[in-house]
């Protein structure tokens, strides 16, 4: 079987298309699963994404990037070779990337969740020869709840601070689960207050025509009521003085390594919620499985134990070594001593 992608230095390549897909050093043609910044990178000459994915890739990068981008499912051929973005469920406008050969399939997916968010395309599967998957919680103890149940705890969470007096705090990522939380949040909790780099990426999303509720931002549009509200951000809140000012608050964070780590902030254990934009044990298996691929790439995350997994499972699998990383990890920093294995690696 001929090797319609391969991996060098640069990243992931396409020799017959010669292009990269998610590249970390700089390359001319670059295709991108999704504005985070491991896999969205600065550097390269031009860039090519989905539709939804362009206008936060832009905002991320500068505006005198050169940026194109192209719908969900339709087809652009570079140099005979067929490329397409399709829905990755991840965050709003990520995607997985397919690529054709003279009936060749490739299929490299980034990052990726099989849980519908309510507010990212959910994800597709795409069936392929050569699947290329995300290991970041491949291990069977993350099993994700239930969307819906994570909601109500952060409902119940928020009425328990507000009956003591204190406002509410969620660090996340500011790409993501930043707007998930804003969009799913029941509307009788609020008022909503973003800051900093969730603000600024909110903006663009409401920009680019997602119906995202509306958010007061801090610290200029905080209401002096005793309804103290919630506050979606990224851990740097924490490090401004305005902030210890304000009166009393707790603090959560809402991430899949909730799962294994207690998370603590400023060296005091907080609360954590179990929500994670990428695909938990099950969904890492199911996704695998509808792709119909008899070969199977695990890049980054637990992709040892993965792979070993998979071929277990009788499919060619093996490891793909890549440098993405948790991505945002400058945005979500607990306790250094909170940080798993893979994380510390930059896996
Ligand atoms: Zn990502």
């Amino acid at each position: 079987m001929e090797n319609l992608l391969e991996y060098n230095e640069r990243g992931i390549y396409c020799p017959r298309a010669d292009v990269y897909i998610d590249p970390w050093r700089p390359v001319s043609k670059a295709l991108v699963t999704h504005g985070h910044s491991d896999h969205a990178r600065r550097g390269h000459e031009s860039y090519l994404c989905s539709d939804l994915a362009k206008p936060v890739l832009q905002h991320r990068l500068g505006a005198k990037m050169k940026i194109s981008s192209i719908p969900y499912g339709e087809s652009l051929s570079i140099n005979g070779v067929n490329f397409s973005f399709h829905p990755a469920g991840h965050v709003i406008g990520s995607a997985q990337i397919r690529v054709e050969h003279r009936g060749e399939v490739w299929v490299a997916s980034g990052d990726y969740k099989l849980q519908d968010d309510g507010i990212s395309s959910p994800f597709e599967p795409v069936k392929c020869h050569c699947f290329i998957t995300e290991s970041t919680f491949g291990l069977p103890i993350y099993q994700w709840p239930q969307q819906a149940e994570v909601l109500e705890q952060i409902h119940d969470w928020w009425r328990a601070n507000q009956a003591a007096g204190k406002l509410s705090i969620i660090c996340c990522y500011s790409l993501g689960k930043a707007q998930r939380l804003v969009h799913n949040l029941d509307d009788h909790i609020g008022p909503i207050y973003d800051f900093g780099p969730i603000s600024k990426t909110n903006a663009v999303i409401r920009q680019q025509g997602v119906a995202l509720k509306e958010t007061k931002q801090l610290p200029a549009d905080l209401e002096e009521t005793s309804n103290r509200g919630i506050v979606i951000s990224t851990s740097a809140i924490l490090k401004s003085t305005w902030l210890h000012k304000l009166g009393p608050f707790a603090v959560a964070s809402a991430s899949g390594w909730n799962m294994t780590r207690k998370p603590r902030w400023g060296g005091a254990t907080s609360k954590g919620f179990i929500l994670s934009d990428h695909a938990d044990w099950n969904a890492l298996n199911c996704a695998v499985r509808e792709t119909g691929a008899e070969r199977v790439l695990v890049t980054h995350g637990f992709s040892a134990s993965y792979s070993r997994w998979l071929r277990e499972q009788g499919l060619d699998a093996r490891i793909l070594e890549t440098q993405y990383g948790e991505e945002g990890a400058g945005e979500l920093l607990p306790d250094q001593s909170s940080v798993g294995p893979d994380q510390a690696k930059g896996i």
